[in-house]
């Protein structure tokens, strides 16, 4: 059939897709059933897609074609409900993705349609000490080494009902290149790219998995795991447009964030097909962001804040900043003020979210009282800034955490014993 030695259909467009199907002279409808089967039904090989008539998937097969669904290898399942999945692929490396059952309080970067908003003035380390004091150690010890539960054929998607604001945090690449100094990500540094096929690999497995389907059950998604989806474009707009017209996820439900990439902050203002956007700002000023980011030696607040005005916002649309708060770091009024100014008359919000800890993370989580100050300087300015709940943290699900953690143990200062598959790299 001419086809590469192996490729997955996974990852496939409409177009590829077609064109498999015609150089295997087979009918061009055959292109519609094998999409719905990877994307819709999410079947796992070749075998299951019994639209197809068996002499064709054998073919397929003959020639090297897979479905190539990603695996689960392990899931923790945190006290608030948050799930942290570990997706291995087919060359051993492996990646995180989250699934946050009731919204994700603000992480998609749009309270309004991601769902559990949390309230004006919420403490954050107060949401932290509820978890820590109901903390089942022992279930969560037994999470940790559970495999995924298959899901039952008769009745794929029985979580329906419950799954009204759930939110998909997936990652685009293994690692991380940008570096900032507070993710524990970057202390992975980057192995590789993820393919299309990899990275919407990660979606239905996780939907499968969860028993929910898109579009029927509302699904947020956001490209906040490990990696800068701005460093791995090609790829990540791929899976933004199979996600849109294959699995059937909104493009006004996706986000997408970056640390400010900034030439492709600018492609994708172009895009036909595009999720929202987030920017990680995370400091009020060059010097700082410098400091804790240092993608900003290349693209300054200057260049970062220009791209940010000229973005092509669509009817009810936003740009979402994230700040990372660092305890006596980037938490003071003088700060606030100084972010106040930068946004100025920008159609934006502030999503803030303390500082999620975590080994070789030299910086604290600032208290409750300092992050609900900052907020309302951000707010009396006329900026509308929420504070973000912390989700999964015990189990390292919460932002900046992954980091391929398999062991989780935990105590009360979450100074947990973390043991990553590999080191640390350069
Ligand atoms: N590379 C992209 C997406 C991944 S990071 C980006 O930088 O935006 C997703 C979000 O997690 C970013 O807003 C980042 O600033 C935040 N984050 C990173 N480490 C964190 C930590 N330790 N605590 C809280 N948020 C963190």
């Amino acid at each position: 059939m001419g086809l590469p030695l192996t490729s997955s259909l996974l990852g496939m467009d409409r177009e590829e897709i077609t064109a498999l199907v015609s150089e295997a002279n087979e009918p061009g409808y055959r292109a519609k059933q094998i999409m719905d089967a990877v994307y819709r039904q999410r079947v796992e090989t070749l075998a299951e897609i019994s639209t197809l008539p068996q002499g064709f998937r054998e073919r397929l097969a003959e020639s090297g074609v897979t479905v190539g669904a990603a695996r689960i290898e392990k899931k923790f399942v945190s006290v608030d409900g948050t799930v942290r999945y570990l997706i291995a692929f087919a060359d051993g490396q492996s990646v995180e993705t989250v699934w946050m059952p009731e919204g994700d309080g603000g992480e998609a970067g749009d309270g309004s349609e991601a769902g559990a908003e949390a309230e004006p003035g919420q403490s954050t380390s107060g949401a932290e000490a509820r978890s820590e004091k109901d903390e089942p150690i022992a279930a969560l010890k037994r999470c940790a080494t559970q495999s995924p539960s298959p899901t039952p054929s008769s009745r794929p998607y029985a979580g329906r009902a419950s799954s009204g604001r759930s939110t998909i945090c997936i990652s685009s690449q293994v690692g991380c290149a940008v570096d900032c100094q507070f993710c524990l990500t970057a202390l992975l540094g980057v192995k590789r790219n993820l393919t299309a096929g990899e990275i919407v690999g990660q979606v239905c497995a996780v939907l499968k998995d969860q028993h929910v389907a898109p579009p029927e059950d509302r699904i947020n998604l956001v490209f906040m795991g490990m990696g800068e989806p701005f460093l791995n474009y090609e790829n990540f707009i791929k899976t933004a447009r199979l996600l849109v017209e294959g699995v059937g996820i909104a493009e006004r439900r996706m986000t997408v964030s970056t640390a400010g990439i900034v030439p492709r902050i600018r492609d994708f203002g172009g895009e036909a097909i595009r999720p929202k956007l987030a920017i990680s700002l995370n400091a009020s000023n060059d010097a700082l962001r410098t400091r804790l980011m240092p993608v900003n030696k290349k693209w300054t607040l200057e260049m970062l804040m220009a791209a940010a005005r000229e973005f092509p916002l669509r009817t009810r649309e936003w740009i979402t900043f994230e700040y990372v708060l660092l305890g006596g770091v980037n938490d003071t009024p003088e700060n606030a003020r100084e972010v106040a100014e930068l946004l100025r008359g920008l159609r934006c919000k502030v999503n803030l979210i303390a500082l999620n800890p975590g080994p070789g993370i030299d910086f604290t989580t600032p208290s409750a009282e300092r992050v609900t100050a900052f907020q309302k300087i951000l707010r009396d300015s006329g900026i509308p800034a929420f504070v973000r709940r912390p989700r999964g943290r015990d189990i390292y699900a919460a932002c900046g955490q992954l980091k391929r953690t398999v062991e989780v143990a935990t105590s009360p200062e979450l100074q947990l014993q973390a043991i990553a598959l590999s080191p640390p790299e350069g």
